[in-house]
């Protein structure tokens, strides 16, 4: 495994190992601190791929509190040591200068409710303007024919699918399941900053979605009542959402009755932390008929 710091070794690296016959390259962008859900998209893209890819980079254009970037946990030696275990072959870590050396003047600007709701609406237009345009030059940087994202960021992976599709990238986009801890909290690499009475709050998240879930599984459409189910898990660990959200998951337009797929989407502090989750509720067939 080869640790990489600028775009000229990362091409010279591709083009070694495609003349070595490595045609499928698999990629895993992330801002490092990396946990079992990033290894689970790594083992993915080990399992498909002849070349796999992994980046770590902070990236601040995304982030919209200073106080969030300045807390965001960098962990490059643990990091390297567990891609190792997941197969990893090329690790690209770049320093922000190679990204956004100086006159750097491109945005990438994905436009309408994928970019203005939910995240957007909470951490701001930049949000995504940085994430789209990391994406984008990290895309241009590997250039590898499939970038695992996961659905722990279900908006993310949306603006992503979006942005490929608009800019022709030929790069296929591969969604990969949450991963979480036994107890169900998703695993994020914002979770060590939380304490331990916060941990335990924080898994009023999951089973808010859970109980979402379970009451779709039982029949109930109406979006009012699964609102209220959450709510009162959230509010009883005096977690006040910034947002609770029931919306088309392709679409993100909101709905305020289960007909088909919907994505259950939730953004929270706990603390100084700020977490997300989500998932998909499915009316099954039969509780459609009840
Ligand atoms: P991050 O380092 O948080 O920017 O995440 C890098 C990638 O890992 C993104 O595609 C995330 O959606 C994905 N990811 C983060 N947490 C999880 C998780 N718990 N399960 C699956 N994928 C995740």
């Amino acid at each position: 495994m080869k640790i990489i710091r600028t775009i000229a070794e990362l091409h010279a690296a591709r083009s070694e190992a495609r003349a070595a016959g490595a045609t499928r390259v698999g990629f895993v962008p992330t801002m490092g601190a990396l946990h079992e859900g990033h290894l689970s998209l790594l083992r993915t893209a080990r399992a498909e791929n002849d070349l796999v890819v992994l980046s770590i980079f902070v990236n601040p254009t995304q982030f919209t509190e200073p106080s969030d970037l300045d807390a965001y946990p960098r962990t490059e030696e643990a990091d390297a040591a567990l891609a190792a275990t997941a197969g990893v072959d090329l690790i690209f870590a770049p320093d922000a200068a190679e990204l956004y050396p100086s006159g750097h003047a491109t945005t990438v600007h994905v436009a309408g409710r994928l970019t203005e709701t939910l995240e957007g609406a909470g951490r701001g237009e930049a949000h995504f303007d940085g994430m789209a345009t990391i994406v984008t030059k990290l895309l241009l940087a590997v250039l590898p024919s499939t970038a695992y994202f996961g659905q722990k960021d279900a908006q993310q992976l949306l603006v992503v699918q979006r942005m490929v599709a608009d800019l022709g990238i030929p790069t296929r986009i591969a969604a990969c399941p949450t991963a979480r801890a036994a107890d169900g909290l998703a695993l994020s690499s914002r979770n060590v900053r939380l304490n331990a009475a916060e941990r335990s709050r924080a898994i009023a998240i999951p089973r808010a979605l859970a109980a979402a879930d379970a009451l779709v599984t039982e029949g109930v459409r109406d979006v009012g009542a699964l609102r209220a189910a959450a709510s009162e898990i959230l509010a009883a660990a005096d977690i006040t959402p910034e947002y609770l959200a029931f919306v088309i998951p392709e679409s993100l337009a909101p709905i305020d009755s289960v007909d088909g797929p919907v994505l259950c989407a939730i953004a929270a502090r706990v603390g100084e932390v700020r977490l997300i989750d989500n998932v998909v509720l499915t009316p099954t067939p039969e509780s459609t008929q009840e």
